[in-house]
């Protein structure tokens, strides 16, 4: 099964991510790859394996991913590799995805796992006060991007089967977490 969460960044899919996996022993994650620099914190292979823009572009020419996405002037990029392996494994992979990958990935692996695509909404307001907070140091013009990018993220709403209002974190944390098990046992009560 493939949990995957969406909404524009700053929504909080990462806190919310790691949190379900802390929680959930069948819960792991899958790095993506990315040609943007880490942030302060951030560790190779473990949210991202991170690659330069011209080794992304062999990669995508070698057909190495199942989806990827130019986003806010980087590529992102989900491994087929490494989704098939973790797919293999039986557990249930946690990823946060924007919409476009999103889109990609419905397409191609509905027939391989399950999907359980979730959407993670945040009012503007809200949105810009993260951003602030998280010490990105964006430019003006980078949390105008940010900013814009959100009603396109909002325009795909229909492709996902839950969409839940994050304004607060134990709720979302706890109503993923009821959406994982009961999908589960929908799952089960098919075999
Ligand atoms: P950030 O730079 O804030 O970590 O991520 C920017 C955006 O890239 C987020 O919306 C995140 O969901 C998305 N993203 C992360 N990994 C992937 C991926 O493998 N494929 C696609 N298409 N988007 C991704």
């Amino acid at each position: 099964m493939l949990v995957i969460l969406s909404g524009v960044s700053g929504a909080g899919k990462d806190t919310i991510k790691k949190e379900i996996i802390k929680r959930m022993d069948n819960v792991i994650s899958l790095p993506s790859f990315t040609s943007r620099n880490p942030r302060e914190g951030e560790e190779e292979g473990v949210q991202y394996h991170f690659i330069t823009r011209e080794e992304f572009i062999e990669r995508i020419k070698n057909d190495e991913f199942y989806e990827y996405d130019l986003h806010h002037n980087n590529y992102y990029g989900t491994s087929r590799k490494l989704m098939n392996e973790k797919i293999a494994s039986g557990k249930i992979i946690i990823k946060d995805i924007e919409v476009n990958g999103t889109e990609n990935l419905l397409k191609q692996l509905h027939n391989e796992t399950k999907l359980v695509p979730i959407f993670l909404k945040v009012d503007r307001e809200e949105l810009k006060r993260r951003l602030i907070n998280r010490g990105d140091n964006l430019t003006e013009e980078e949390m105008e991007l940010r900013l814009g990018r959100l009603e396109y993220e909002e325009s795909k709403i229909g492709l996902y089967d839950y969409v839940i209002k994050n304004d607060d974190l134990e709720k979302t944390v706890q109503i993923i977490m009821t959406i994982i098990e009961n999908e589960l046992r929908i799952e089960e009560s098919k075999k």
